[in-house]
């Protein structure tokens, strides 16, 4: 019973007809499959499977927007992920709070030393504190934070540069012992972002001051 209510639910929005099958060429609106549409198709940015697609920071360096894309696909070798891939670990719990498994998702949202950080910026930045349960819900972020122009561009750079700092924090944690403190790092999310946004955006005036103030942004 449990399986057909699953299988009427899957098939809910499906209408059988009475006409033939046939097949449906997603490249054109039409529907018919032809070379030009192929072309067309190639020549636009259109994305027809269902990959998540995200629009990465220009002037975060690479490195950032490579971190948070493999971490949104749980390619980054959290404990959970290295369990996964039968690699012994003796323990999956989080490496700041041990209050919950290491995962991608618990590590840049739910986990009190990511919460600090992420107050910091709601602050810095005056925008709501970031509600978010995923990876994906951070690169979303800077839809809904309330700003616009330069301010959205930088907050959208903003937090991939928390997610890979705080990445490197964990890494500092558990291969040197390093015990992470959350203003100094803060404090280089905030100066990293000032060095890269002025050199590698066309806000080539921008001052330390402004950086600081969030303001004109
Ligand atoms: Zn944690």
């Amino acid at each position: 019973m449990v399986e057909w209510v699953d299988l009427c639910w899957l098939l809910r929005d499906t209408f059988l007809g009475d006409s033939r099958d046939s097949w449906r060429w997603l490249g054109d609106s039409d529907g018919e499959f032809s070379v030009g549409s192929v072309k067309r198709q190639m020549d636009s940015n259109l994305d027809c499977s269902n990959r998540y697609v995200w629009e990465w920071s220009k002037w975060v360096p690479l490195k950032c927007n490579l971190f948070v894309w493999r971490a949104e696909m749980g390619k980054i070798a959290t404990r959970i992920e290295l369990q996964k891939r039968n690699i012994p670990i003796p323990s999956l719990s989080c490496t700041f709070c041990a209050s919950a498994d290491e995962t991608a998702d618990h590590l840049f949202t739910a986990c009190s030393f990511a919460s600090v950080i992420w107050a910091k910026m709601s602050s810095w930045s005056r925008t709501p504190f970031l509600v978010a349960f995923s990876v994906r819900d951070i690169i979303e972020a800077h839809r809904y934070c309330g700003l616009s122009g330069k301010g959205k561009d930088v907050y959208q750079g903003l937090v991939l540069i928390v997610c890979w700092r705080v990445w490197k924090a964990r890494n500092d944690l558990i291969f040197s012992g390093k015990a992470p403190v959350v203003d100094d790092v803060f404090s280089e999310i905030r100066s990293l972002g000032y060095l890269w946004f002025k050199n590698r955006s066309k806000y080539k005036d921008i001052s330390w001051d402004e950086w600081c103030k969030f303001v004109n942004m």
